[in-house]
């Protein structure tokens, strides 16, 4: 979907939405319902951004157990979020199922269980208070097996059809004005090689998702580097710049989520990898083991890699690599596809066409492989036997990996494969309210301008999987009343 570029060097309308992903849809379609003429502008040929191509579980707290989704939630975020903003993120949130439902589409409740290793859960922190209430739906009918972001964007892009909601693609906003009052009044936007003017009688929504594929906002707010993106290449931060040119605080800049991955030549982004069986490791440059493989929450397990040598500059674990034997490895595909950009890639069951492209390495001994990925034959020989000796005890003195956990790595051939800090998504942005308005560093709003999604996430520490996608939905429908809720200008 995407319609004719402007003839024009202006347009008008009461809303101009930034960014044609969940958060954007969700806005537009509410503004439009609540009496707004209403415009989406999409930097990208094709609309949907991260959610188009996400897992699609989103959640929605069952009724009556809003306060205690609250309390979870406030619990993750350790007091960097207002209390305000999470409790009317819930209150909307608990009201998705019925509103995706009004709009026309089925939903059931979605688990990440798994059995794979790393484990996929949810609650993604069972031991947090309130975590009962973290439920999750998705978007399909029963037996659907792949709950996946595109059945979401149908339903929402057909939804902004039916209202006659134009999306202009291939347009990204370059920069918001303001009138004298510092009131938002609309967006400069390059479409076709020309700057036309996008002027909001009533307010403007960003919803232009994170920094992904900003290099210099990663290297300057994350934590460690490189961290390579899967998601929607148009998500470069541009709603950061924008909203910080007109005074806009910050939050959360530092909070973001993701695994480990395959990096392959062949592929722009990289592949998740878990195991199928326990039976696995990691090592660091050294071929030393340095953390409780097993023992990460699966959206933070890029934090494994923030492991230091005080001894050694530089990152020892980036690369890092995952180490296993012929039986963990026959157990499954070590990459279970799903959502991302690589998802035309069709990994082997047995990882044998992987092994052949060289993108998993193999090696008859321990020494062998190590001299193959160029670490330390003895280090890794005697790692591997020291790893195999706790399996023996039922015991992990070291990195206290849980007995059920520790599997031997005994049967030749051995593999390795290298792996990197895989990013899902970014969190930081323009801080907002309860209403979803910006707040300017003087710690009042900047007049008519809203945000929602992933741009200025809530999610100020710890993240619960589902939380991305329900803020889209939920907080983009706060911000499409309220834009809708301006007084026009003119
Ligand atoms: C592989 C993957 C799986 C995921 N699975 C889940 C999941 O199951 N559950 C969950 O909760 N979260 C999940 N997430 C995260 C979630 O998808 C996103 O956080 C959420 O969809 C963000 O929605 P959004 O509308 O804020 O941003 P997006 O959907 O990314 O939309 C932002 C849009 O803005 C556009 N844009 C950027 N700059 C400009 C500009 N200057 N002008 C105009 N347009 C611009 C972008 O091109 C994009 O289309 C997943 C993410 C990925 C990558």
């Amino acid at each position: 979907m995407g319609d004719s570029p402007p003839t024009s060097d202006s347009m008008d309308c009461d809303v101009v939405v930034i960014g044609a992903g969940g958060a954007g849809a969700s806005a537009a379609i509410t503004a439009h319902d609540a009496g707004a003429s209403t415009l989406i502008v999409e930097k990208m040929p094709h609309p949907g951004g991260n959610t188009r191509i996400s897992n699609c579980s989103w959640f929605c707290p069952p009724a009556g157990t809003e306060e205690q989704a609250v309390e979870h939630i406030d619990a993750l975020c350790l007091g960097r979020t207002d209390r305000s903003v999470i409790e009317a993120y819930v209150t909307a949130a608990s009201k998705t199922k019925e509103w995706i439902e009004g709009i026309g589409g089925q939903t059931r409740i979605t688990h990440f269980l798994n059995i794979r290793y790393p484990q996929v859960t949810h609650p993604s922190w069972p031991a947090f208070p309130g975590s009962a209430a973290m439920v999750n739906h998705t978007v399909g009918a029963e037996g659907d097996t792949n709950p996946s972001g595109e059945r979401l964007w149908n339903l929402l892009s057909g939804n902004l059809d039916k209202r006659g909601i134009k999306i202009i693609t291939s347009a990204p906003a370059r920069e918001l004005c303001s009138n004298d009052k510092g009131e938002v009044t609309g967006v400069v936007v390059e479409c076709g090689g020309k700057r036309v003017m996008v002027r909001a009688r009533r307010a403007v929504v960003l919803t232009c998702g994170g920094f992904e594929y900003n290099e210099k906002m990663k290297e300057q707010f994350l934590p460690l580097m490189p961290f390579h993106a899967v998601g929607n290449p148009g998500n470069t931060g541009d709603g950061i710049t924008m909203a910080g040119a007109v005074g806009a605080q910050l939050w959360h800049m530092g909070v973001v989520v993701g695994g480990v991955g395959v990096r392959v030549k062949e592929y722009a982004a990289p592949f998740a990898i878990s195991y199928a069986a326990p039976g696995f490791i990691y090592v660091n440059q050294g071929g030393k083991r340095f953390t409780n493989e097993c023992g990460w929450e699966s959206h933070f397990l890029w934090q494994s890699f923030y492991a230091f040598n005080p001894k050694r500059p530089g990152y020892p674990t980036i690369p890092m690599f995952g180490i296993c034997d012929q039986e963990t490895l026959r157990k499954g595909a070590l990459h279970v596809g799903g959502a991302g950009l690589n998802l035309a890639y069709k990994w082997s069951a047995d990882n044998a066409a992987e092994v052949a492209k060289g993108w998993i390495v193999e090696g008859g001994s321990p020494r062998e492989l190590a001299r193959r990925i160029a670490v330390d034959q003895a280090v890794l020989e005697k790692t591997i036997e020291k790893y195999n000796s706790h399996c023996a005890a039922g015991t992990d003195p070291d990195f206290h990996r849980a007995r059920e956990t520790l599997k031997a790595l005994g049967t030749p051939p051995f593999y390795a494969v290298e792996l990197w800090p895989r990013m899902v998504n970014t969190m930081g942005g323009p801080r907002r309210d309860a209403s979803a308005r910006v707040i300017g560093e003087n710690g009042r709003p900047v007049p008519r301008l809203y945000s929602a999604g992933e741009l200025g996430s809530l999610w100020g520490h710890l993240y619960c999987g589902g939380g991305n996608v329900g803020e889209a939905l939920a907080v983009g429908r706060i911000a499409g009343v309220s834009a809708a809720g301006e007084q026009p200008l003119y």
